[in-house]
């Protein structure tokens, strides 16, 4: 049943008018019943001798048991528990996978979806080792990705890493995964539609290349999850399957682009913005995807005002920006502006930006109408499907829901609608109508 999903990618592939040459990697995805024989099988075919199996307690109980004992009738199996509530890819994890990789490992397999993921996915990268996922929840869009963010000193750093050789996952797991796990994964779903606007802004403004074949998958990886999201309240294993499948076909974009720009955009930077300052303050983090869907409506908000009149530039002062920044970033600061300068440049000049911005006004402001205008809909699928769809749902006070606009465009060099808002100047002035 997954195999036009690889169809979908694979039309994709090969030189495009982008100017890229996209190449998928990944041999299979496999969401099916049969996993632990396609598992043993696809191990074979990697020429596995030993294997490192990557888990935490929940995920173990959940499949990572079961790849175990199917593994180990052909392979010695080492498995790697992560232990602990609030897990991240970190020195931590990293560390204890790396012990348990040793010269007879001639595969890594990772059980889980985010940290298990991003941590198993890092090592496999570092040891030149191939690697496997065994999915546990349509919770987020990664497994199919070649980039595992990493928290490093408090800050998310994205590295580059290694695509999977395969995707498997069981339905039955899948719909065994918490309920919040489910909503959450459509939540980083509808974040592509603003991801999709930041990046289509970003080509006819600063001249990024954007590419159609890939944004074209990724509207047909949110797709698949919009006509499935009645099915996630009930948890249909159809509705589970088909988010899985639009999820990994987001993972699939993403490793075929090189980078997560189809994927992530201004939204995501609110997201990992609260995400570090809950783990700043201690606070339990919530789910990723869950973050990324409220931010979701607030970037769609904050796009419909931004289009709702044209306003002059205007200076910045970057002097009180700063002031701003250092407040809101606490210790991480200079690690930030280090990284990503207040005045950092784009390919075009601010003037340029806003030259092409009147030029293209009315095609981006129908984009942003048309989110507008969907943005009932989407609160409801996402309410629909237990997820939050109001900050203080996911831990977010008031401030940090004003801290994250103005400041989470600071997080990466990125350019997106907020950061360009900042450079003209109106990023405050918007931020205020909608606090209001
Ligand atoms: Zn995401
Ligand atoms: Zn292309």
């Amino acid at each position: 049943m997954a195999d036009d999903l690889l169809d979908l990618a694979r039309a994709a592939q090969g030189a495009c008018p982008c100017g890229a040459t996209h190449a998928m990697r990944t041999r299979e995805i496999y969401i099916g019943e049969d996993w632990t024989a396609r598992l043993t099988a696809l191990a074979r075919e990697l020429g596995a001798g030993g294997v490192t199996l990557v888990a935490d307690e929940r995920t173990f109980e959940a499949a990572g048991r079961d790849a175990e004992r199917a593994l180990g009738q052909e392979f010695p199996v080492k498995t790697v528990l992560l232990r602990g509530r609030e897990l991240h890819a970190d020195a931590e994890s990293i560390g204890k996978v790396l012990l348990g990789v040793s010269e007879r490992t001639k595969l890594l397999v990772a059980v889980g979806s985010g940290t298990v993921n991003d941590t198993t996915r890092f090592v496999a990268h570092r040891v030149k080792t191939p690697y496997l996922v065994v999915g546990t929840a349509p919770s987020m869009d990664g497994y199919a990705s070649s980039v595992s963010p990493v928290l490093e000193e408090g800050m998310k750093i994205t590295y580059e890493a290694v695509h999977p050789e395969a995707v498997l996952a069981s339905p039955r797991v899948l719909c065994a995964a918490p309920r919040a796990m489910v909503a959450a994964g459509l939540g980083d779903m509808l974040g592509k539609y603003t991801a999709l606007m930041d990046w289509k802004l970003s080509s006819l403004l600063t001249g990024e290349p954007f590419c159609q074949r890939i944004a074209g998958l990724m509207r047909q990886a949110v797709e698949i999850c919009r006509q499935n999201a009645a099915g996630l309240a009930a948890r249909t294993p159809e509705a589970v399957t088909e988010l899985t499948r639009g999820l990994t076909l987001s993972g699939l974009a993403m490793q075929m682009m090189g980078n997560s720009r189809p994927a992530s955009g201004c939204e995501h930077h609110l997201s990992h913005f609260w995400e570090m300052r809950q783990l700043q303050r201690g606070q339990g983090a919530s789910l990723h995807g869950d973050k990324v869907g409220v931010a979701t409506l607030l970037i769609v908000e904050f796009a419909h005002r931004f289009f709702a009149k044209k306003r002059p530039l205007k200076p910045v002062d970057r002097q009180a920006w700063e002031r701003r920044m250092r407040a809101a970033y606490g210790d991480l600061a200079d690690g930030f502006l280090a990284r990503n300068p207040l005045d950092r440049e784009e390919a075009t000049s601010t003037q340029e930006q806003y030259d092409r911005l009147l030029a293209h006004w009315t095609e981006l402001k129908s984009q942003a109408d048309a989110l507008w205008e969907s943005r009932e809909e989407m609160l409801r699928m996402l309410a629909e499907s237990g997820g939050p769809v109001h900050p203080d749902q996911v831990g977010v006070r008031p401030e940090d829901v004003r801290d994250a606009l103005l400041c989470a465009w600071l997080l990466r060099p990125r350019f997106t609608l907020l950061k360009l808002a900042f450079d003209l100047g109106v990023l405050e002035e918007i931020v205020d109508e909608m606090l209001a």
